[in-house]
């Protein structure tokens, strides 16, 4: 989503005269976009901004920014904590970056944090940073209305907004233009997308305001070519619906893929997460997901040590994974963040060598799965998207099938490209790639 969110600043600020440059040295501006979701990120950030803090004592000229979450969390303090920083931007406020980049070059420190409960970007189309000319990131919507009780990103990025439906086709329907082959919906919640289109075609609903759901969007989305692979995320296992699950199995570059956020196997926790699900209503989302997509992939996010955890709560997590039979998870140790519902109410109270041993037991038991998941892959063809030379060898080429799992093979001297599709057959398999020749 910051990645997404730094190509609409790239926007903006082309459309100010700004260019880009890989190498800081000569940069006149420096922006940073940052992510506040675990201690660690902020960190990094931190990291970061110390490596510039030498480069701003031989030029003094050269503003720094701070974008993103960080921004918002930490407003005005940011200054006084980074002494080296002329500017602090939230994620609703990136149109006034001119103006606040020309308040920055009298001398002045610059700071926007304000919330939208509107701004979507919708009519900025991003420049494509550091792309590989076949795969994309759309934004759909913005903020979140869930109040997960570990999770920073409500305070940070506001309420959720959906983005314009017609926009959001237009950029797709673009970026197939030039030739890219997969588009990645984004939102964090992207069930709830829901949009009020007031002036559609008279041939799509009567001349009637029309009502675009996720599921509506994500058709929209397909139809503009069958080549163009359409792929989302996040889920919340909470809003994914049956209709979303057959518009992916009636459309066939709808990728068969579901991140579905887990984050704990056990009730209870899930309870004080404020997750809205138990582990057997979550369990039966994942048959019902299988019912309709058999061959569908399967990832979650999974969180070691909240608040109160015991042992059998971490094995009810590792039991439920077992059932899941996840192809691959983000997984992370509990990590407080301030102003949350869980840093108010609930102390951390698993101590950090627990919670690391736990995260690793959780880590030891996902690449098992994965190598299992890909070993029953052994033997299957896929229809692989290429997207560029493997990062071992540029004699072989890199793709992901439908399920999202990275496929690896020679280029045998084929003529092909990046964004062709190809038939690949698996012959081998390591717990992170599948191996394979094209047939
Ligand atoms: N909107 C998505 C999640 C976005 S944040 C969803 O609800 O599924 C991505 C992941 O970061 C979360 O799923 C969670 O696993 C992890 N995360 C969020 N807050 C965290 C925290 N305080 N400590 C550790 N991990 C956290
Ligand atoms: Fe955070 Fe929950 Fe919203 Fe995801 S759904 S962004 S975890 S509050």
């Amino acid at each position: 989503m910051n990645f997404a969110d730094s190509e609409i600043v790239a926007s903006i600020l082309n459309d100010n005269g700004f260019g880009a440059t890989r190498n800081f040295e000569e940069a006149d501006l420096v922006l940073i976009n940052t992510c506040s979701i675990r201690e660690k990120a902020e960190q990094n950030v931190r990291q970061r901004l110390a490596l510039f803090r030498q480069e701003k004592r031989s030029r003094p000229g050269m503003l720094i920014g701070v974008l993103g979450c960080m921004a918002e969390r930490l407003k005005s303090k940011l200054l006084e904590e980074e002494k080296l920083v002329d500017l602090v931007i939230g994620p609703d406020a990136y149109r006034s970056l001119p103006e606040l980049i020309r308040e920055a070059g009298t001398g002045q420190k610059a700071v926007n944090v304000m919330l939208s409960r509107e701004e979507t970007y919708a009519d900025i189309s991003p420049v494509r940073l550091d792309s590989n000319g076949v795969t994309a990131f759309v934004s759909i919507t913005r903020g979140c209305n869930n109040m997960c009780s570990f999770c920073v990103v409500p305070f940070t990025r506001g309420r959720e907004r959906s983005r314009d439906a017609g926009s959001i086709v237009r950029e797709c329907r673009d970026l197939f233009q030039q030739g890219f082959r997969e588009v990645t919906l984004l939102g964090q919640n992207v069930d709830s997308y829901y949009w009020v289109d007031e002036t559609p075609s008279p041939e799509s609903s009567g001349g009637q305001a029309a009502v675009v759901t996720f599921a509506k969007l994500l058709e929209q989305v397909a139809l503009i070519d069958p080549s163009l692979r359409v792929r989302f995320s996040t889920s919340h296992p909470k809003d994914i619906t049956d209709e979303v699950l057959y518009t992916m199995a009636r459309h066939e570059n709808i990728c068969k893929y579901i991140h579905l956020p887990l984050q704990s196997g056990s009730s209870r926790v899930l309870q004080l997460m404020n997750r809205t699900y138990t582990r057997e209503w979550y369990l039966a989302k994942v048959d019902r997901i299988l019912e309709i997509l058999p061959d569908c992939g399967l990832s979650a996010d999974i969180i070691a040590g909240f608040c109160t955890e015991t042992e059998e709560d971490h094995q009810e997590t590792l039991s439920l994974m077992r059932l899941a039979r996840y192809d691959m998870s983000y997984m992370f140790f509990y990590s407080e963040r301030p102003g949350t519902l869980a840093a108010r109410r609930y102390r951390d109270d698993v101590p950090e060598d627990v919670k690391k041993r736990r995260l690793d037991e959780i880590v030891r038991q996902q690449n098992k799965l994965s190598l299992e998941s890909n070993r029953k892959d052994l033997g299957k063809t896929f229809t692989v998207l290429i997207e560029g030379d493997s990062k071992k060898s540029s004699d072989d080429w890199r793709g992901r099938n439908s399920q999202n799992k990275v496929v690896v093979f020679p280029k045998a001297g084929r003529s092909l490209q990046k964004g062709d599709y190809v038939r690949v057959h698996v012959k081998d398999c390591t717990g992170a790639t599948l191996l394979g020749d094209i047939i």
